[in-house]
């Protein structure tokens, strides 16, 4: 009996070895997990750890019903397969198969979440649906949304605030994204009411009259950018000025944060004044050229410097007259040295005051989070003289206004923006938060702001051809010039 017994347990010694399950060697044996593991100790072997071990019989199918029914829970799997859940995870970790089973918003729209019909070419989707029968789909944060809007944006990007989708199959529960367009794309009635309104007189009516006539329904839209974070990576003064100064930015923005809260002051202000102080400290000139100097050598996210006039030639076609302003609580005086500066039509920013040694010796006015929502009032009533107190309180008809709010647009990165971004959003324009291309934790931060109805849609900070940010204020454009045209008010709501 021990003899055989023996030999029992070093068989068992090597199965264990050769990566077998405790619990697969306990019921070949009859016997208990415990008495495998009292076995393994006894015969001095190991099993292979779990990422070594090649997969038992009953794994290797949950690994084929993994990848084969992805619409099959993981405790479906377990179940038809005998394995624990967390088995089956670990499977689909290992097999490179965990994100099937993510949420559709994470994975984006599978071959498995529709029926294709052979016909129409309709893809009927196949989860939840409204009662009208459309799509829908969790977004996170017990949250979900129409399963065709994600699906439309997911292929063409991002949908303009207020528009709606329309399906071009008539069929509610599709959510192929070539049956879907805007609701605004209304070139075609635009088409029809040129030839009944504005058709003009004689026998002139060729296409270019026509449009000539359209684009006498001007109307001004602004896009405003905060700079540090959102047009260029990391603070201005990093670059240049605090080197120079023989500090780190780290340890310059501590003794930032120190004065501030010591003195409960106000942060702008304390960053001026510990540029002055640290820049008299190394006789380190601060003039007004000095500072331009620094503004020189930014670097921009993809695609800035040509961004400026590709949109406003953009709008230019479409009867919008485009401005670009700058609201910053950086320094006004290095973003003047920027190749940005030429391309806006004013940088609305903290600025020093210079003595007449044209040295820099106090703020002339600093710009903070909450006072930077002035400067949209500003740009909204043209009252662009900052000398001018009574111009920014003057009442001013909303039709009189030169910018309505509805035309604005504010492009932003952070917590300061905040109330930049709300203020638009809240008198209908579009808000936009930013986020360094390819950070996924920066665009899980900022897609926050769209969870918390802060701003309507997050992108890359990526300003080039094509890109989603490039796309979305286009089709602003397109939108604000189409209202126009119609002489649509929208409704506010
Ligand atoms: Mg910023
Ligand atoms: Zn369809």
């Amino acid at each position: 009996m021990p003899q055989s017994e023996n030999a029992r347990d070093q068989e068992i010694a090597r199965r264990i070895e050769s990566g077998d399950t405790y619990e697969a060697i306990g019921s070949d044996y009859g016997i208990s997990r415990q008495r495998v593991h009292q076995i393994a100790e006894r015969e001095g072997v190991r099993p292979l750890p779990a990422d070594e071990r090649p997969l038992g019989e009953s794994e290797q199918l949950a690994a084929q019903l993994l990848g084969a029914e992805p619409r099959l829970s993981y405790q479906d799997v377990a179940q038809r397969c005998g394995l624990s859940q967390r088995q089956v995870r670990r499977i689909a970790d290992k097999a490179e198969l965990a994100w099937m089973r993510w949420p559709v918003y994470r994975r984006g729209i599978q071959p498995w979440d529709y029926d294709e019909e052979i016909e129409t070419g309709c893809w009927v989707w196949r989860h939840g649906k409204s009662a009208q029968g459309h799509g829908r789909l969790n977004v996170g944060n017990g949250k979900s949304d129409y399963a065709h809007r994600f699906a439309y944006e997911e292929q063409h990007g991002p949908i303009p605030p207020g528009v709606a989708i329309i399906h071009f199959c008539h069929n509610y529960s599709c959510v192929n994204p070539e049956h879907l367009g805007l609701d605004d794309d209304w070139d075609g009635v635009v088409a029809e009411m040129q030839q009944v309104d504005f058709a003009p007189a004689g026998d002139e009516a060729d296409g270019s009259v026509e449009g000539a006539e359209l684009a006498t329904s001007r109307v001004t839209m602004a896009v405003a950018y905060d700079f540090d974070g959102t047009l260029a990576p990391g603070n201005m003064q990093e670059r240049q000025f605090i080197p120079d100064t023989g500090m780190t930015p780290r340890e310059f923005w501590a003794e930032v944060d120190r004065l501030t809260s010591e003195n409960q002051a106000d942060g702008v202000l304390m960053y001026m004044y510990h540029m002055l102080r640290k820049a008299a400290e190394r006789n380190v000139p601060v003039r007004l050229e000095d500072l331009r100097e620094r503004g020189r050598w930014l670097e921009y996210f993809p695609g800035v410097l040509e961004w400026f006039d590709r949109i406003k030639d953009y709008g230019e076609n479409r009867g919008v007259h485009i401005e670009h302003y700058i609201l910053s609580s950086g320094n006004a005086e290095i973003i003047e040295g920027t190749p940005v500066a030429e391309k806006v039509a004013r940088i609305y920013a903290s600025r020093f005051l210079f003595d007449d040694k044209g040295e820099a010796v106090w703020p002339a006015l600093a710009v903070n989070y909450t006072t930077k929502t002035q400067f949209l009032f500003r740009i909204n009533k043209g009252a662009h003289d900052l000398s001018d107190a009574g111009g920014i309180n003057r009442f001013v008809p909303q039709e009189d206004r030169p910018v309505p709010f509805e035309n604005m647009v504010y492009i932003g990165d952070g917590e300061t923006d905040v109330p930049c971004f709300r203020l638009v959003k809240e008198l209908g324009g579009l808000s936009v938060a930013v986020y360094p291309p390819r950070s996924r934790r920066a665009r899980e931060q900022a897609q926050r702001f769209v969870d918390e109805g802060r701003v309507h849609c997050v992108a890359p900070a990526d300003y080039t051809q094509d890109g989603p940010l490039d796309r979305l204020i286009r089709s602003n454009i397109d939108l604000a010039a189409n209202r126009a045209a119609l002489g649509l008010e929208i409704a506010r709501s």
